[in-house]
């Protein structure tokens, strides 16, 4: 169940792209577009197993979303969703401070992901 008391799947978050296009987050891991239209090339977060990762990978998002265009967002979530979800290392290169990721470290994966993606 979500921090807030709430059990019914609901809205955490909500903030727009650098292009103007509205993401959402959901709290039981999920990332939409607004109105809960899915994001090609990104997947439900339907495994209990992975939702405390999605979520973490959600709320990195967010702190990002401002930066990215639209076209962005999916490789930009799925390489945060594929970090998180790794098992905790001391290899790891980003650091988990209780809330969600330092924000320069969620940067740092999306512009690795964006990066490799153009080139
Ligand atoms: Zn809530």
């Amino acid at each position: 169940m979500c921090t807030c008391g709430i059990e019914k799947k609901h809205k955490i978050w909500r903030t727009a792209t650098a292009d103007g296009k509205d993401v959402v987050g959901w709290s039981d891991g999920d990332v939409t577009w607004a109105f809960g239209y899915a994001i090609r090339g990104v997947g439900l977060a339907h495994s209990s197993a992975t939702a405390g990762a999605d979520l973490r990978a959600s709320w990195a998002l967010r702190e990002n979303v401002g930066m990215l265009d639209a076209n962005e967002v999916a490789t930009a979530f799925n390489a945060l969703r594929r970090v998180a979800r790794q098992p905790l290392t001391a290899a790891c290169s980003w650091r988990f401070s209780g809330e969600g990721w330092q924000a320069r470290d969620a940067r740092a994966v999306i512009f690795r992901a964006l990066s490799k993606e153009s080139a």
